[in-house]
C-alpha cells in the first residue's frame, strides 16, 4: 500500500477510502516518516518553534466527559494565577528565549475581557517581539474581537471532533458542536492565526470520524493543527476507557504533514506522556513545534487534564533544557523566532 503514501505525498490528498486504508495502518510507517520529514524540512528546515505554555486556571464551567478539570470533578484542585504570577511566568519565559506565550485554561469567568485585554496590553508593551496566544475556550465574537484588538495574535481551540454525533457523546447536552465550529470561523475571520485539532483514540471514535476531522481541517485551513492521544483521567466518566495509541497518533501526524505541508504541528505533552521518546518520534514524523510548560511548579499538578501528565515537577528552565536536549537528539534545532505560520 506504499503507493497510497506516495500519492498522498504527491497530491496532498486522497479519497476517503484511500485515507481509510492509510489511517488503518497499511503502507510502511518508515515511508510516511521519510516523506513527512522531507516535507517539513522543505518548508521549515530543521527548525522547531517553542511556545511557553502558561496554564492560567483550572476552573472550568464545562463538563467535557474526557477532561480531568471538568466542572463536576469535585476532586480536582482548583487554582487561578494572579496577574502578577502570569507576568512573572512571561519574564522567566522571555529570559529562557521564548517568543510566544500561550495562556491556556478552563472556561473561567474570572478572566473577563477587561482583565484579559489589560493583561495582553501589558505583555505586548513589555515584550513587543513576542506573540501572544490564547487558549481559553469558547467566547463570543465580540470578546474575540476585543482580545484581538488588545494585541492577541493567535488562538488555539481544538474542534475536538468534526462529527456532531461523536461530539454529542463526548460532551454534555448544553455544549454545542455548532457553536465550537462557529468560534473557529469567527477567530479566522478576525485575523487570528488559528489552531484547531482533535484527540486520537477518544472513546467511540472510528476511522470514519478521523476522516471527517481531516476534511474539516481542509475546509478551515488552520495555521496550527494540534492532535494528541486521548488519555483517561481517573476522576472522569471515561476513567476505564483505553488510551489512544502512539502508533495511530504518529501515523496521523505524518498524514497531517503531507496534507498540510506548511502547518505548524506541535509534538504535544500527551505524546510525551504515552512514551518517553514520544515527542522525539513526533518531531521525526513532521512536528515542528513544542510547548514547554512555563506555569509555576506549585500549580502544575492541578492542571490535570489526564493521568500521568509529564513535566509537572520541573522548573521552567529544566523543562526548556530537557526539551532542547530532546530536540537536538532527534536531529533538529530550536528556533529563536516567533514562529508564525508561513501561509
Ligand atoms: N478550555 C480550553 C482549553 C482546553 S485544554 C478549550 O476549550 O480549548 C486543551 C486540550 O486538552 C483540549 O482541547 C483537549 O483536546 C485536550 N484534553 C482534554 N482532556 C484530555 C484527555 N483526557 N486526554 C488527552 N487530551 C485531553
Amino acid at each position: 500500500m506504499d503507493f497510497l503514501i506516495e500519492k498522498l505525498y504527491r497530491e496532498k490528498n486522497l479519497s476517503d477510502s484511500e485515507l481509510k486504508t492509510v489511517i488503518e495502518g497499511f503502507g510502511s510507517p518508515e515511508l510516511l516518516v521519510k516523506y513527512a520529514d522531507e516535507v517539513r524540512q522543505k518548508y521549515y528546515g530543521k527548525k522547531v518553534y517553542l511556545r511557553g505554555l502558561i496554564e492560567i486556571s483550572s476552573y472550568c464551567k464545562n463538563d467535557c466527559l474526557y477532561c480531568g478539570i471538568r466542572r463536576s470533578n469535585n476532586n480536582a484542585e482548583r487554582y487561578r494565577l494572579t496577574r502578577e504570577e502570569i507576568m512573572s511566568c512571561c519574564e522567566t519565559g522571555y529570559e529562557l528565549g521564548f517568543r510566544t506565550f500561550v495562556m491556556q485554561g478552563g472556561e473561567d469567568s474570572y478572566f473577563t475581557d477587561d482583565f484579559m485585554c489589560s493583561l495582553i496590553t501589558e505583555i505586548k508593551q513589555k515584550y513587543p517581539d513576542c506573540a501572544v496566544t490564547l487558549s481559553l475556550g469558547e467566547r463570543s465574537y465580540k470578546s474575540y474581537e476585543r482580545l484581538k484588538n488588545a494585541g492577541a495574535d493567535r488562538y488555539l481551540l481544538r474542534h475536538e471532533t468534526a462529527s456532531p454525533e461523536l461530539y454529542g457523546k463526548l460532551h454534555p447536552k448544553e455544549m454545542s458542536f455548532k457553536n465550537r465550529v462557529e468560534c473557529l470561523y469567527n477567530l479566522r475571520s478576525l485575523g487570528y492565526q488559528v489552531g484547531a485539532g482533535f484527540m486520537v483514540g477518544v472513546p467511540f471514535q472510528t476511522t470514519e470520524h478521523i476522516i471527517e476531522d481531516l476534511r474539516f481541517l481542509q475546509d478551515l485551513k488552520p495555521h496550527m493543527i494540534g492532535i494528541g492521544a486521548f488519555i483517561p483521567h481517573h476522576d472522569t466518566p471515561f476513567r476505564n476507557e483505553k488510551a489512544g495509541t502512539l502508533g495511530l497518533t504518529l501515523r496521523l501526524l505524518g498524514i497531517l504533514r503531507l496534507m498540510f505541508p506548511t502547518a505548524l504541528i506541535p509534538a504535544t505533552t500527551a505524546l510525551g506522556t504515552l512514551a518517553p521518546n514520544g515527542r522525539e518520534l513526533g518531531l521525526k514524523t513532521g512536528c515542528n513545534v513544542v510547548m514547554p510548560n512555563l506555569s509555576p511548579v506549585a500549580v502544575r499538578k492541578k492542571y490535570s487534564l489526564y493521568d500521568n501528565k509529564i513535566c509537572t515537577g520541573e522548573e521552567s528552565a529544566e523543562c526548556r533544557a530537557c526539551l532542547q536536549r530532546r530536540i537536538e537528539s532527534a536531529g533538529y534545532e530550536i528556533s529563536a523566532e516567533r514562529g508564525d505560520a508561513i501561509i
